[in-house]
């Protein structure tokens, strides 16, 4: 049987009650100790900042009222392996003594040693924003076409993420215009500030194809655009920031020309569509006139 060892957790000045911010869903915590010091729990501080942009996790509450735990990390190492695969943290209250599991995370990458050796990272700023857009909205094929190619008139360059059926396989590369009009659809399109290579952007490569990271518009010069079908109408999705938080836990700007386009970019919104479902939403007329034949 694989190896799993229990470690009680103390901050490296010696204390031991809390209060967790979590977010489960993502597998991250911040812990804040009786004098007010915070510290990031195991990886969170890889993932930390871009969580919290949109919500800032409450404080977890005992159904004793309480918000004061104690923690113990229990580690579950791979099979013949030194590493771990496994880490769930267990939280007791501090008041009544219920114990319950605050955190599940997989770990997928190695070595792990620092999970083990530090799971408390001395965190200075846990709330710190920046500035990013999430938008979306409601266009025809022409509608979103257009959008692009005002894109390629800025300067981005314009790179989808897409899959082809026959195939089985995902594909990332630059795009035409008229590609992406024969295309239909894809899974991600990036319009990027400067040329980007597959080894860029790739979380790893196998024989299905191209499997891109996660949120490269947080740190990357580029906006991200996807779409979903909503009830027969395309809703798409646009994210983008233009500064991100650097290793250190500071703010950074990304660079002028990057921001100077976003302007650009964000007028030709303003002008082209309606700005009325909410102020994140720019939708086609049709779309926005669908819209509210649905709301009826
Ligand atoms: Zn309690």
């Amino acid at each position: 049987m694989a190896k799993e060892v229990l470690k009680e957790v103390a901050t490296d000045s010696g204390e031991t009650e809390f209060q967790l911010r979590l977010k489960r869903v993502e597998g991250v915590g911040l812990a804040t100790t009786r004098t007010g010091q915070h510290y990031f729990m195991l990886d969170s501080a890889d993932y930390w900042y871009d969580v919290i942009q949109e919500s800032y996790p409450r404080t977890k509450k005992c159904s004793c009222k309480s918000e004061w735990f104690t923690l113990q990390i229990r580690y579950y190492y791979r099979e013949h392996c030194d590493d771990v695969e496994y880490i769930e943290v267990l939280s007791t209250c501090a008041n009544c003594a219920k114990t319950s599991i605050a955190l599940g995370v997989e770990i997928h990458y190695s070595p792990t040693d620092g999970l083990v050796n530090r799971p408390l990272v001395f965190c200075k700023n846990p709330q710190i924003k920046y500035k990013a857009k999430q938008l979306n909205g409601l266009w025809t094929d022409a509608e979103f076409l257009n959008t692009v190619q005002h894109c390629f008139q800025l300067g981005f360059f314009v790179y989808c993420w897409y899959f082809v059926k026959q195939e089985n396989k995902r594909f990332f590369k630059s795009v035409s215009i008229e590609e992406l009009a024969d295309m239909g659809n894809f899974l991600r399109l990036y319009l990027s500030q400067k040329e980007l290579t597959v080894s860029d952007v790739a979380q790893a490569t196998d024989e299905l194809g191209v499997y891109l990271k996660e949120d490269l518009w947080r740190t990357g010069e580029l906006i991200e655009l996807t779409s979903y079908n909503i009830n027969g109408n395309e809703m798409y999705f646009v994210r983008y920031a233009t500064q991100f938080i650097d290793k250190a836990g500071e703010v950074q700007d990304k660079s002028e020309s990057f921001r100077a386009k976003t302007i650009q970019f964000e007028q030709y919104l303003k002008e082209h569509f309606i700005n009325k479902r909410h102020k994140n939403c720019f939708d086609g007329e049709w779309g926005y006139a669908q819209f509210l034949k649905d709301r009826k």
